[in-house]
């Protein structure tokens, strides 16, 4: 191979964390296996139930009926008018199927939109801790990620917010700024955290008066645990509404994350320029997983209210465990299937950062988390607790030994 052949962009994009890891636990895996031991997996995040049954069913009769050729690339109307239904229900927007579009996962609807908006050198706003996709799209899209820091609560900082936009605003008081877009996930991977009413209104405003474009990608927003409330930015006034693409999709609510469906809704002009990316990129999302999100969406929903029960008993289960170990700390979290428990009171010797902890805690307690700082939150860890009640108490066990002997 000659040695200059790549683009610049793809060479500044890392390798997904998430993925790295879980490269890491299989091969561990095999080898733990010959010795009778097995790893904990607290690492990606995917629900650990199955699909429920009249998704599947709904699958399989789709290939019975020949469901089985190219569609309009941005979905079937059936699938929008159902998710243009769900909008409605679950969030009280209004839209029509003109302002939706069907993707491969809210992954791949999440880079069309990158596409579409950003710029050489446009600033992204992106709220630490931050999911591990967000920076390394925009960066593929040639577009400069800016971090805004956490409060103690795992919240935005609102003045480190308001300093990041200034320090882009060509002209003060015009809102002419070189930031495009704010990208704001809640429920919250990894944290758990969950926005309320007010706070988001705050933020709708601020990105109004900036003309800045928002992002709310609510995949985890059916993970609700104790009070907390999910609520729609789009949601508050067609001012917001007009600026805001919310992002979602079947994959978590519904078990579904090998389907590849998601979706999202927003200004029919932006969706215009989206379908041009999903035109002469991928075409439609798979015509089969497309029949059965429309059943995940218009059939019975009781399925998401009994994951969503065992979420939050593994969560009250996790967090009085975590609490509990000495040197750890951690907020309760509200919403997804994450805990994000501050480790760095274990630094120092050998263990350096996140990423020390996480790969001693693999390689000596066999137990695989996520590092902190592959969210931007070096002195975390993230716990997925999308698996099993006896897996949870045996990680946690491992954990607490693990903490014990730093
Ligand atoms: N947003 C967030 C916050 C996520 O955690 C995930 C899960 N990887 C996604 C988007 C992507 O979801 P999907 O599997 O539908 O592509
Ligand atoms: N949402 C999951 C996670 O954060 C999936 C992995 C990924 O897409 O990066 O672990």
């Amino acid at each position: 191979m000659f040695t200059q052949d790549f683009a610049n962009r793809i060479l500044k994009v890392e390798e997904s964390p998430t993925f790295v890891l879980e490269k890491k636990a299989d091969e561990l895996d095999i080898k733990l296996k010959q010795e009778g031991k097995s790893i904990i997996r607290f690492g990606i995040g995917q629900p650990d139930f199955n699909t429920p049954d009249n998704i599947k069913d709904t699958g399989k009769k789709a290939i019975d009926e020949n469901k089985t050729r190219y569609t309009a690339s941005t979905g079937i109307k059936e699938l929008k008018s159902a998710i243009v239904n769900k909008f409605k229900r679950d969030n009280n927007i209004d839209y029509e199927t003109s302002n939706i579009l069907v993707g491969n996962g809210a992954k791949h609807v999440l880079d069309d939109i990158m596409r579409v908006f950003i710029n050489p050198d446009d600033i992204v706003i992106i709220p630490r801790p931050f999911w591990v996709s967000y920076s390394q799209q925009v960066i593929l899209s040639e577009g400069i990620p800016e971090f805004v820091n956490f409060k103690k609560n795992l919240k935005i900082d609102m003045e480190h917010f308001d300093n990041v936009i200034s320090k882009y605003t060509r002209i003060k008081g015009t809102g002419n700024s070189r930031v495009k877009l704010f990208i704001l996930n809640s429920p919250n991977n990894p944290t758990g955290v969950v926005y309320t009413k007010e706070e988001l209104e705050e933020i709708g405003k601020i990105c109004l008066e900036h003309n800045i474009y928002i992002i709310a990608d609510e995949v985890y927003e059916k993970f609700l645990y104790g009070s907390a409330e999910h609520h729609s930015m789009a949601s508050f006034s067609n001012d917001l509404k007009s600026i805001t693409i919310t992002v979602n999709a079947v994959s978590k609510t519904y078990a579904m994350t090998g389907w590849r469906i998601g979706y999202c809704s927003a200004d029919n002009k932006i969706i215009k320029q989206m379908t041009k990316v999903q035109d002469q990129s991928t075409s439609n999302p798979c015509t089969i997983a497309q029949w059965a999100a429309l059943e995940a969406l218009n059939g019975n929903q009781d399925s998401v209210e009994v994951m969503r029960k065992e979420y939050e008993k593994r969560r009250d289960y996790i967090y009085k465990r975590i609490s509990s170990i000495d040197g750890m700390e951690c907020a309760l979290p509200e919403g997804a299937f994450y805990i994000f428990p501050k480790v760095s009171n274990f630094f120092g010797g050998k263990i350096k950062n996140s990423f020390d902890f996480a790969d001693l805690l693999l390689e000596k307690a066999n137990v695989a988390v996520v590092p902190g700082g592959a969210f931007g939150a070096d002195e975390y860890i993230r716990i997925s607790y999308a698996t099993s009640m006896d897996n949870i108490e045996e990680g946690l066990n491992r954990i607490e030994e693990f903490c014990s002997r730093i």
